[in-house]
């Protein structure tokens, strides 16, 4: 729940929240509007750390306002974070695992307690809207509450197994599940909190002790689930947070050995060369990658256009198009492709844009220059291969010279062959194309590199067929709330197959806790 609302915030029900929640919004954002500007250490072995080298982090709605300033880590600072995670580990791991349930379950107390807070400074540092950025927070308390669930649900990983059936012997086999040592979480800027709070706290759940590192646009949030676990008491060196770029400092924690395991949330490219890294050491290291979308969504001439429509729309441009799940490709029927596509450029020109503290702002900047200036390339490549039905230019006009602002996209008539069918963008662009026969959107729907997230609209035998054919983590059909976005830990569990997801398994699911550990059986022997 929200504190004061008595409303439950999921990216589902968001699009109704009640009168106290913009309240309480905006009585945090004025508060923060107040402390601009601070300066951040790190946070090793629950001191705070100061580098000689410092980065700013700007707001991308408004480049002339500084939001505070951070270190900028080295390989040195990346060391000492694994020196004080070492240490920690013999003592943490060894604590009852109820005993670390009920400080992360503390941890994110605090954070539901600092939702408001939090929420803003995620609009403020990513340029989401208020109900995107109070989601953000909202996720990572029900991710952390979730891995504690999951720990209690399974008795901490500890099961008994058959007994040998020995003569003059009585044995007793126990599996337990045991944390791995050290354990890195990398994060990127556009789920500040979801992506660090998230894998942090199953790393801390599971008796793992932690090295985190945001995204360089993002080291405001990450700061702040670090404060909530040193306020819930998590023991110094058990957490560590540290900042800086991810070529250097960054590339210093892959390399260190004393990594155990890694759950690293990010681009493919990135992604891929850390899962060679940690496949190439001494031994082979768990690695939790969790990369790129290019989420596809059919639509059938049997679908109910209106639930598509604002499906796709919402899918396509929420959070500007930077979700690992957005809808960037849209496959519909011959004889409601016009229909559909009239509907949906109906909904995207109707789109509030501008300062995404807002109430009214449903589309913020894009998060950063290097994304600006993509989208222009984009949109110019894009023009030229095909056409644009709306968008295609960057808003510069007013309030929203100083920030990226960028028009939500949609592009059509581009050949099937074109690069920008396979190729993530990560910025407010949708391309649509007709289809004549069911089967051959599921081939084009399928056939790229990634598998995270889809979606349908169609009947009920066609709703079957898709779930069976579709190559994909995470599935939806007849969504109106979103074609291809908004998942929730414990309602749809998330991650990716092929080249966007290396364990099979998704986060806020059943099966996410025991990837953060390795099984010891017990064997242990009585004569008589
Ligand atoms: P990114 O550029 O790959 O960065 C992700 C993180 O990796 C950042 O903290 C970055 O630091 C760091 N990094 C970069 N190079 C590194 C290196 N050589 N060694 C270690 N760390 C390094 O991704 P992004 O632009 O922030 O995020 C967008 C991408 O994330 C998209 O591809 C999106 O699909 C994917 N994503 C996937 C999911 C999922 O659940 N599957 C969810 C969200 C996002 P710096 O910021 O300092 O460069
Ligand atoms: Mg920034």
């Amino acid at each position: 729940m929200t504190p004061d609302t008595g409303f439950k915030l999921t990216y589902a029900t968001m699009f109704n929240p009640p009168e106290e929640l913009h309240t309480q919004f905006d009585l945090a954002a004025a508060e923060l509007k107040g402390r601009l500007g601070r300066e951040y250490g790190m946070i090793i072995d629950g001191k705070e750390h100061f580098s000689t080298e410092k980065f700013e982090d700007r707001s991308p709605a408004d480049t002339s306002v500084l939001l505070g300033v951070f270190q900028k880590g080295t390989a040195e600072d990346a060391h000492l974070a694994m020196d004080a995670a070492a240490r920690a580990f013999p003592v943490w791991s060894h604590t009852p695992w109820q005993e670390r349930v009920r400080l992360v379950r503390k941890a994110a107390e605090i954070m539901d307690r600092r939702t408001y807070e939090m929420g803003v400074i995620v609009s403020l540092e990513v340029g989401k809207n208020r109900m995107e950025g109070l989601g953000d927070i909202a996720e990572t308390a029900d991710l952390l509450r979730y891995s504690c669930d999951r720990m209690e649900a399974n008795n901490g990983f500890i099961a008994e197994m058959g007994r040998d059936p020995l003569v003059g012997f009585t044995s007793r086999n126990l599996s337990i599940l045991r944390p791995y040592g050290v354990w890195l979480v990398i994060s990127p800027f556009n789920f500040p909190a979801a992506l660090t709070g998230g894998p942090a706290g199953a790393a801390l759940v599971t008796g793992n002790t932690l090295v985190m590192k945001p995204a360089t646009d993002t080291p405001w949030t990450a700061r702040c689930i670090a404060e909530c676990f040193r306020e819930a008491g998590i023991p110094d060196g058990v957490y560590n947070y540290v900042t800086g770029p991810g070529s250097s400092l960054g590339q210093a924690l892959i390399d260190d050995p004393r990594v155990a395991g890694i759950t690293f949330t990010g681009s493919f490219d990135v992604g891929m060369k850390i899962g060679r890294d940690f496949s190439s050491g001494r031994w082979v290291r768990p690695a939790i990658l969790e990369l790129g979308g290019k989420n596809p969504a059919i639509i059938s001439k049997n679908a109910n256009l209106d639930d598509a429509a604002i499906g796709l729309m919402r899918s396509a441009f929420g959070l500007q198009g930077q979700k690992c799940s957005a809808c960037s490709r849209i496959f519909i029927e011959r004889p409601v492709y016009e229909q559909v596509l009239g509907k949906l450029v109906d909904l995207t020109s109707k789109l509030v844009i501008g300062d995404p503290l807002d109430r009214k702002v449903y589309t913020g900047p894009v998060v950063n220059k290097a994304g600006y200036r993509d989208y222009q390339a984009f949109c110019a490549e894009l023009e030229k291969a095909g056409r644009i039905l709306t968008g295609g230019k960057v808003l510069t006009e007013g309030a929203l010279a100083n920030g990226y602002f960028c028009a939500p996209t949609i592009a059509v008539d581009v050949p099937a062959d074109h690069r920008l069918w396979q190729e993530e963008m990560f910025l407010p662009i949708t391309m649509a194309a007709p289809f004549d026969i069911l089967e051959e959107a599921m081939q084009r729907a399928n056939d790229v590199q990634y598998g995270l997230t889809a979606g349908f609209y169609g009947s009920e035998e066609e709703v079957t067929w898709f779930f069976d054919k579709i190559e994909a983590g995470v599935t939806y059909a007849n969504r109106p709330q979103g074609a291809t976005t908004g998942a929730w830990p414990g309602f749809q569990p998330f991650g990716g197959w092929k080249g966007s997801g290396s364990s099979g398994k998704n986060a806020g699911g059943y099966y996410y806790l025991p990837l953060y550990m390795h099984e010891q059986i017990q064997t242990h022997m009585k004569r008589g």
